[in-house]
């Protein structure tokens, strides 16, 4: 029987049907560095908890399940899945990245840089800006749709249309969108990453990060560079993350309505100059992204008219939270050019808009009425 999502997140068919001891309905926390052998040279299917862990295993199958993948490695934060991913390429390696990344992987693509993998940076929702930029070293793209934090759509089906004519991989971070609302391995991408401390989890209460391959080839070389790595997630992370998955769909779905109400809501104020939302008729990547995904998300950028106006409503929000992050029940406020983007060069800030009149919202689960209210009173 196959099912939707929504249940796909609570019931994890396969596994359910393996015997659990003593029927637990709940998988247990394996809290165990290593498993003995039941004979010489046998494995009960565990030995060292870096390579597995059985309540692990289960987090890796289904986010597997969620985004259509071959296999998946559960990680110890988003940045080490980003970092065994880069692993794959050699010295000399060209890839092409959109230009708007989470600010912590141009950070970590620099320290590449230095070590012999180029990058080209262009804003990918143009696919004319991708093909000049391919050169006999491009080995793949790296894509967030939308991007973090000015939300540039990129079609994916066309991207892949154009990494296949040039045997290029087609790497997607799914961070801001889910599974729940976005699945790339369908449209084409060969690797997914996640920052499974944001949306996944939901919870803002545990940093993990997963790689999920869509072919066995790939996801075979990877799971040899996490067991040799060590960059694992702990058996007590790995519960909490089935734990914040159980709910996905309900957050999501209430997190985006939230969202499009507060798009709305900012779109009718005088001291917003610009919202960044794919839910917004008005937005450039609103159709491909209805083409391509089932929702918008939760995450809303806007410029506002001052720098002045900016710091207000930083300084006087009281249910909404200043900290950095994304993705939980809980409404977040972000300023992208000193917090999440202030590693990434002031001209690559200033092309983006980045600027010190530029806000990043992640808009949580509270009552719509509240979170208006509470940004009402910060702009007063
Ligand atoms: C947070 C984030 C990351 C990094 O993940 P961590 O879990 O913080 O290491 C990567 N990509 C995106 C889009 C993110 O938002």
């Amino acid at each position: 029987m196959e099912y939707k999502l929504e249940t796909r997140c609570i019931h994890n068919v396969e596994q359910k049907s393996k015997n659990q001891p003593f029927g637990a309905v709940t998988v247990p926390i394996y809290q165990t560095a290593m498993f003995s052998h039941p004979g010489i040279g046998e494995s009960s299917g565990y030995d060292y908890s870096r390579e597995s862990n059985p309540t692990r295993a289960y987090l890796e199958e289904m986010i597997s399940d969620l985004e259509g993948a071959k296999d998946t490695v559960a990680c110890s934060s988003g940045m080490a899945a980003i970092s065994i991913c880069l692993s794959l390429f050699q010295t000399g390696d060209h890839i092409i990245c959109s230009e708007d990344l989470y600010g912590g992987s141009v950070r970590m693509f620099q320290q590449y840089e230095e070590r012999g993998l180029h990058f080209s940076y262009t804003n990918t929702s143009v696919l004319e800006n991708i093909e000049k930029l391919i050169t006999s070293a491009t080995k793949a793209f790296y894509i967030e749709t939308p991007s973090n934090p000015t939300m540039q759509v990129t079609d994916l089906v066309a991207l892949k249309k154009l990494a296949d004519t040039h045997g290029i991989l087609m790497i997607v971070d799914n961070t801001f969108l889910s599974p729940y609302f976005q699945t790339p391995i369908e449209l084409g991408a060969d690797l997914v990453i996640h920052s499974g401390t944001k949306f996944l989890n939901g919870h803002n209460d545990v940093i993990a990060g997963f790689l999920c391959s869509k072919d066995q080839e790939i996801a075979k070389k990877i799971r040899y560079l996490y067991k040799t790595v060590g960059s694992c997630l702990s058996p007590f992370d790995s519960y909490l993350m089935i734990r914040g998955l159980k709910t996905l769909a309900i957050r999501q779905e209430k997190q985006q309505n939230n969202a499009i109400q507060i798009a709305e809501w900012l779109g009718s104020r005088k001291e917003v100059v610009k919202v960044y939302y794919p839910g917004l008729k008005d937005h450039p990547g609103y159709e491909v992204n209805k083409r391509q995904a089932r929702g918008a998300g939760s995450m809303i950028s806007f410029a506002v008219n001052t720098k002045e106006t900016a710091e207000k409503l930083l300084q006087n929000v009281q249910l909404i939270t200043y900290a950095e992050s994304l993705g939980g029940v809980d409404t977040l406020i972000t300023y992208p050019m000193i917090q999440t983007h202030g590693d990434v060069p002031k001209e690559v800030r200033e092309h983006l808009g980045i600027t010190d009149r530029f806000l990043r919202m992640s808009v949580g689960i509270e009552h719509i009425e509240d979170l208006i209210k509470d940004l009402e009173q910060a702009l007063q």
